[in-house]
Order: C-alpha cells, then sequence, then structure tokens
C-alpha cells in the first residue's frame, strides 16, 4: 500500500521538493492532492505528471482555467479555502504535508489533525499562531506532528531512542542569513533584492526575507516549543553560517547530540514521509575531504530585533505569537512592494504588539479575531509611516 499524501502549497519550495521526493520512491508514496495558491500553469503540469486524484486551487478566479486543461483526466478540481479544508479529511488521505505560506495554514491543518491524518509539518506559521491549541488537538485526537524544517527534523531524529530521557536543552542552529556580519547602519539601508538572497538555501520569498531579519529562527523557536514540550529557556539558538549541523540537543548528563547533512530540504521531507525507516536517497553527501570549518557564534538580538520580539511573544504567551506572526506578514509583504525598510519592520511589529488586545487563553475565534485586528493595526502604523 502507497502512502497517500496530500500536499498544500504543491507548487512551492518545500511542495516541489517533496515532488522530488514522491518520485524518488514511487513504490512507497503518491500525491494523493495537489494544491497551489495562484500558479495554475504549474499546478497543472504537476498535476499531469503526478495523477492526483484531485487537485485545489486556492484562487477560485483560476478554477475554469484549471479545469479545462485537466478535463481529459479523472482527476476532481476543486478551488476555494474551504476545498483545502476538505480534501485534507478524505479517508484515502494518510498523511497531510503542510507546504503553504502563512496564517491560511492554520484551518486546513487543524482539520486534518481533527481527521486523524498524520501531518508532516512545513508550515510553522501554523504552530507559531496556534501552537498550544494544535499541539492539545494533536494530542487528544492521537495525531502525529512529523517537523519537515530543517531544525526541528534535526532535533526530532536526536531524539530518537531517548524515549523518556530528560532534555536539557535544544540548541538551534541558525545561518544568520544574508545580513550576519551587518551592522546597524548597513541593516538600515538593505533592499529586497539583497534580502531575498540567502547564502545557504533556496526557499519562498516570505520565507527567505523572515530569514534575513532573523524573524525565521524567533518563529523557530516558538515551534520546537510546541513540538518538543519545552520551556523557552531552555531553546538557546546559535549562529552557524555554515549550515551543516542542522540543530542539537544537549541532555540532562551534559552530552550533546547533533545531526549533520547537506544543506538540502529533500532530506527532511523525506524522514518526515518514511519515519521511523529511512529511505535510500540518491541526494548528494556531505564530504569530509573537502575542507569543512564547523564555526559558532552568538545572534545578536540588537541587530537582529525581530529575534528578541519573537522570545518575548513566547514568553507572553496567549495570542501574542499570533499578533507577531500577523504584524510580520504584513511587514514582510509591505517590504517586498517597497513601503517599509528592513529595520522599520521590527518596530512595526512590536508597536503591533503593544497595541493589539492581549487575550491569555485564545481558542479559535480568537485566534482569527486577532490575526484580523493585528493585520489592521500594522497596516495602520505603515500608512502612518508611510505619509509620515
Ligand atoms: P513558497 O512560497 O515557495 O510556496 C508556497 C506554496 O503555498 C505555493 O504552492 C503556494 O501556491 C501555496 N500557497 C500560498 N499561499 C496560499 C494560500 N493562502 N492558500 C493556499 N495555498 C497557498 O513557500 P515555501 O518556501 O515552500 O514555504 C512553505 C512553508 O514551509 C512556509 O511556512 C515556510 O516557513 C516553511 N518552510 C520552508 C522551507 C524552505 O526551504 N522553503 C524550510 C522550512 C520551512
Ligand atoms: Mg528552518
Amino acid at each position: 500500500m502507497k502512502k497517500q499524501i496530500a500536499i498544500l502549497g504543491s507548487t512551492g519550495s518545500i511542495g516541489t521538493q517533496a515532488l522530488q521526493v514522491i518520485k524518488e520512491h514511487p513504490d512507497q508514496y503518491e500525491a494523493y492532492a495537489l494544491t497551489a495558491n495562484n500558479r495554475v500553469e504549474d499546478l497543472i503540469n504537476q498535476a499531469r505528471e503526478f495523477k492526483p486524484e484531485v487537485v485545489v486551487i486556492a484562487n477560485e478566479d483560476k478554477y475554469r482555467q484549471l479545469k479545462e486543461a485537466l478535463a481529459d483526466l479523472p482527476i476532481k478540481v476543486y478551488a476555494g479555502s474551504d476545498a483545502l479544508c476538505q480534501i485534507v479529511q478524505e479517508s484515502e488521505v494518510d498523511m497531510v504535508l503542510t507546504a503553504m505560506v502563512g496564517y491560511a495554514g492554520l484551518r486546513p491543518t487543524l482539520k486534518a489533525i481533527q481527521a486523524h491524518k498524520t501531518i508532516a509539518l512545513a508550515n510553522k506559521e501554523t504552530l507559531v499562531v496556534a501552537g498550544d491549541l494544535v499541539s492539545r488537538l494533536a494530542l487528544a485526537n492521537g495525531t502525529p506532528i512529523l517537523p519537515v524544517d530543517s531544525e526541528h527534523s534535526a532535533v526530532f531524529q536526536c531524539l530518537v531512542g531517548e524515549a523518556d530521557n530528560a532534555v536539557e536543552k535544544i540548541i538551534l542552529t541558525a545561518s544568520g542569513g544574508p545580513f550576519r556580519t551587518y551592522s546597524i547602519k548597513q541593516l538600515a539601508t538593505v533592499t529586497k533584492e539583497q534580502a531575498l538572497h540567502h547564502p545557504n538555501w533556496h526557499m519562498g520569498a516570505k520565507i527567505t526575507i523572515d530569514s534575513a531579519t532573523m524573524m525565521n529562527k524567533g518563529f523557530e523557536v516558538i515551534e520546537a516549543r510546541w513540538l518538543f514540550g519545552v520551556e523557552p529557556s531552555q531553546i538557546e539558538v546559535v549562529v552557524h553560517p555554515q549550515s551543516v549541523i542542522h540543530s542539537m540537543v544537549q541532555f540532562t548528563d551534559g552530552v550533546v547530540k547533533a545531526q549533520l547533512g547537506m544543506p538540502d530540504m529533500r532530506i527532511p521531507i523525506q524522514y518526515a514521509f518514511s519515519y521511523p525507516d529511512r529511505l535510500h536517497a540518491s541526494f548528494p553527501r556531505l564530504d569530509f575531504a573537502r575542507c569543512m570549518e564547523l564555526t559558532f557564534e552568538q545572534p545578536d538580538q540588537t541587530r537582529f530585533r525581530n529575534l528578541s520580539l519573537a522570545y518575548e511573544a513566547l514568553r507572553q504567551g496567549g495570542n501574542m505569537p499570533c499578533i507577531v506572526n500577523a504584524a510580520n506578514e504584513v511587514c514582510v509583504h509591505a517590504f517586498l512592494e517597497d513601503r517599509v525598510s528592513f529595520l522599520g519592520m521590527s518596530d512595526i511589529i512590536a508597536r503591533t504588539m503593544q497595541r493589539a488586545t492581549f487575550v491569555t487563553h485564545p481558542d479559535y475565534e480568537d485566534y482569527v479575531r486577532t490575526d484580523t485586528e493585528a493585520r489592521r493595526i500594522a497596516n495602520e502604523l505603515l500608512g502612518t509611516k508611510h505619509k509620515g
């Protein structure tokens, strides 16, 4: 029986690499559902190649084009975000890979968890926004959440075989992004073109900007808190520019376990698919014969203020990480349209954190309200700033 995988966001960076993993192991995995937001041409090509049962385009304006292009194939074609929530629940689906961007991942992930579908989680924003709710629901439904993010996959792999052995701390590695060595003065004038040029990874635009500001690492701290049930004080970030060590776990006897490998997202994607097994992969190997220097630095939370804002949000708890996520999505969007400066993004996020309504024990409806409110505030702040 091949594992039937629904890929939310199959046309993106993670989605296309997931399809490469499926192609590596045609005897193991099948794409049951492919979905995209806008890139209908890519989705049509993927559907023709992988012959899924279902395709969904979130943007309903593209439905006709998709339907007509696939008319000669027995593929069900749907549109809209409700359709995403429905297809993840279909009885044939074994696993849902959440590879879409941002807050939009929350609702389909909750539906998939309720339908007992194993989650391969790439969409970290889901855990940033509603980590408490998502992990409680996963526990109550006995639904495994397997990490795809390379750092969390590394931690997960370090924890295999450790059963109930207590973790002292989790050490997340960060490449430091393209601006690791920049001064505050230099950061003030960096452009989106510079920010979109990540030294070690080729990723979607949103996470590439988040990596440049280190909000991505802040989000990964929050993600680790919920995936591994550790306290914020037990999660440390260390800058490791070579991205060879993908993350580490320190146990109560002081032993540190690390996972190393090429910076290739197909590896953690495949591990989430195959866990607890490992499958042969043809991907490139690390070569220690080539001069390989591994270095470590402390992250600078003054130059990369987003990292401290994310820690602060996690410490405050409640809906604060949801507020930060919404403000950050608005800021990244604005930065990509040259409506806010690189450092201006942290200002807006910090001020949104002060202004948005704080909820100590949010439920799903609270998160929906918070997301809307924080987006409105961040947009207002951008507007004011823009005019001034
Ligand atoms: P991407 O922009 O390359 O792709 C996003 C995909 O999601 C596309 O297929 C797009 O059509 C779809 N999508 C976007 N918005 C949507 C919406 N509102 N409704 C439905 N579909 C939508 O992004 P990516 O780099 O592949 O990242 C995807 C997720 O994985 C993000 O949460 C990111 O943080 C996480 N992640 C990515 C990487 C990486 O190497 N790219 C690594 C770790 C984690
Ligand atoms: Mg990562």
